[in-house]
């Protein structure tokens, strides 16, 4: 056994959590991976991967059992989507922005919207959560999408781009300002939208670099009429329901990144232990042995901190920002370096789409600008040190 099998082994799961586990680990080995080359090349969206996550019930482990779910800890959600986005991170990225649209609806949504929308995303809906605009990504605050309150609707006018699931989700958890409230920051609402509500039109999906199966969307909201029912909070909680929703979606982001690493890191040592040149394995060269275990060890410490990160969340803790924003920004530069790395140890034949290591390399470098830059969080963990 390794030290990365042994690290693997300490992570603590109860038994039907580990159970779950060997499920999505044999259903990313024996399907989502056997497709991720295919789905990369068509750029199509990989609805059979969604459906056989579905078949495992999977959206329900986030949910309450109240809800129709069947909740499971943090730790379990990672360690899940740390295996499916080895095998193919698109499809990782589309199960993980379930999570990110459902987290914040069983936080801050009153007991009926969550009798009444949790149960779309428990039988296999699609979620989105959309915040970006034209002008408003790093600053997100500078939002111009506009809540006009009209009697019992909310009357919605923007525009919102590079949305995950965009094209194909059932729920949209939308962030934009509540019209008469003349602070910005103070403005910032969040309300459900559900598919198909007239107004609502998707006006593109990019073309990527990688995590070309997934769907990332440009939205219009041309005054789609939303039932106040849908409003998550009251006016203006948006903005504390965006930060904590981040806070619970960067670690997923980092278990994303590091599902990636794992992949890279894997084929790479399979590799060298086989290939030769001037009569040895390339494994055997010391040059080699130092990159392996610079990669090895910066991987290891990683994936310590994420489940230090997500045993912190378990336990109920409030105030992790600053080690999830450690954490994101540790595993998506490991991720990006893993993958660099994987390609150069290949030669030539990592350059080749015949070897995963090339579409790793362009998967992983959307881990460094989602979910705040890795120049944002840089700043925000510096910031964190100013003493007031
Ligand atoms: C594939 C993909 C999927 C996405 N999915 C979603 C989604 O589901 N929902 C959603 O809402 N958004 C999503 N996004 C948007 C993503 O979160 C933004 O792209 C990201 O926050 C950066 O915003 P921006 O692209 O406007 O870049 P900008 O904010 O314009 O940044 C450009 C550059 O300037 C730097 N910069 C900006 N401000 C600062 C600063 N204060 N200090 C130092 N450097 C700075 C940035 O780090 C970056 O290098 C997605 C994006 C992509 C590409």
């Amino acid at each position: 056994m390794n030290v990365l099998e042994r690290l693997d082994q300490g992570i603590r799961l109860a038994p039907e959590e580990a159970q779950l586990v060997e499920s999505v680990r044999a259903l990313a080995r024996s399907e989502i991976a056997p497709r991720a080359g295919a789905c990369d090349r068509s750029g199509e969206f990989p609805w059979e991967n969604i459906r056989a996550l579905n078949r495992l019930g999977l959206n329900g482990m986030f949910v309450p059992e109240q809800y129709g779910g069947a909740q499971m800890s943090y730790t379990a959600y990672l360690e899940c989507l740390r295996e499916i986005s080895k095998a193919c991170a698109s499809t990782g990225g589309i199960w993980a922005t379930n999570f990110h649209f459902s987290k914040p609806l069983i936080e801050f949504g009153t007991e009926e919207q969550k009798r009444r929308l949790l149960p779309v995303m428990v039988n296999g809906g699609l979620g989105s959560l959309t915040i970006t605009e034209p002008g408003a990504g790093s600053d997100a605050t500078a939002m111009k999408t506009a809540f006009r309150p009209e009697g019992d609707h909310i009357v919605v006018t923007g525009e919102k781009c590079f949305i995950t699931n965009g094209a194909h989700a059932d729920l949209y958890l939308l962030f934009g300002k509540w019209h008469g409230i003349e602070d910005g920051r103070k403005a910032i609402s969040t309300l459900v939208l559900e598919k198909g509500t007239p107004g609502l039109t998707v006006v593109r999906e990019e073309d990527k670099m990688g995590l070309r199966a997934s769907s990332t969307a440009a939205l219009a909201l041309d005054g789609c009429r939303v039932p106040r029912a849908n409003l998550i909070g009251a006016p203006g909680d948006g903005l504390k329901i965006l930060l904590a929703s981040l806070n619970r979606s960067r670690p997923s982001i980092a278990a994303h990144a590091l599902g990636i690493a794992r992949a890279a890191f894997e084929d790479a040592v399979a590799y060298i232990n086989e290939r030769r040149q001037s009569g040895r394995r390339i494994i055997e060269f010391q040059g080699v042995q130092f990159m392996v275990a610079d990669l090895a060890t910066e991987l290891a410490l990683t994936e310590a901190w994420l489940w230090r990160v997500a045993q912190m969340v378990d336990a109920g803790a409030a105030d992790f920002g600053i080690e999830a924003s450690m954490l994101k920004l540790r595993a998506s530069d490991l991720a990006m370096r893993m993958a660099t790395d994987a390609v150069q140890l290949f030669g030539g034949y990592g350059y080749c789409k015949d070897n995963r290591v090339e579409r790793l390399m362009r998967d992983a470098k959307i881990t460094q600008i989602w979910e705040g830059t890795n120049q944002i969080h840089r700043q925000l963990i510096g910031r964190s040190f100013v003493k007031k």
